[in-house]
């Protein structure tokens, strides 16, 4: 059956070859992203460690020395800026559930190459069923489901819920963030594994991951990644 998938995938790539979601030309197969477009996307240089944040010369920064998040490492794909925003939005706002491919792609191509850590299972940060039913769906679970099987990881989505519906994180200062997402996470199952890698599509503050990651230690001695496509 799997060698039957795989030639149906091949054949399908043959017939309907990628097109760059970034320049619209021709790439190659099982590429959504073409590779000399890859090669000028907005990398992160130098980040902390801890948060991803970049250009700490790859020290751990001012922030997280003051006041560590609950998750152990970040692994931010890209800088977020154009065309990785843009791929975002498309995903987000304009309900373009196939952006999630590139995204995903590309978050496992970065992951991949640091090469080490490797979690035991994937977790896409949950959304409240309110905000599912607006989007039609979770963008963070669509962007993991690709990473995951790229990876060959397990994706587990039905660990931890989202208890609260929280306002729009963009408007909010920093603080104001923690206190909207604080508590907001409710763990219903907790995985049975050591290493988690929460997945989510853009990082700005680390609110979100810090309460997902705090949530999930108060029921187990986890090892906690946040793994976002792009850092703010
Ligand atoms: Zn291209
Ligand atoms: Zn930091």
């Amino acid at each position: 059956m799997k060698i039957l998938y795989n030639c149906l995938e091949f054949t399908l790539q043959c017939i309907a070859p990628d097109y760059c979601r970034v320049c619209r030309q021709r790439s190659d197969p099982g590429r959504p992203v073409c590779l000399s477009c890859i090669r000028r996307l907005p990398r992160v240089t130098h980040p902390c460690p801890r948060c991803g944040l970049p250009e700490t010369d790859g020290r751990v920064c001012g922030r997280c020395q003051g006041k560590p998040p609950a998750f152990d490492q970040t692994i931010a794909a890209f800088r977020y800026a154009e065309p990785v925003s843009s791929i975002i939005c498309t995903l987000k706002y304009a309900g373009d559930v196939s952006a999630a491919r590139p995204l995903g792609l590309l978050l496992a191509d970065c992951v991949a190459a640091r090469g080490r850590g490797r979690p035991d299972i994937l977790m896409p940060v949950p959304l409240h069923t309110r905000r599912i039913m607006k989007r039609g769906f979770n963008q963070s679970i669509e962007i993991a489901r690709v990473t995951a099987k790229r990876l060959k990881i397990p994706l587990s989505t039905g660990a931890v819920r989202r208890a609260r519906h929280t306002a729009a994180q963009q408007t909010l200062s920093l603080s104001e963030r923690r206190r909207n997402v604080r508590e907001c996470f409710d763990v219903v199952r907790p995985p049975r594994v050591r290493r988690i890698a929460l997945v989510d599509d853009v990082m700005t503050s680390g609110a979100t991951m810090d309460a997902l990651a705090a949530a999930l230690k108060r029921h187990g001695d986890y090892e906690v990644q946040a793994w976002v496509c792009a850092r703010a």
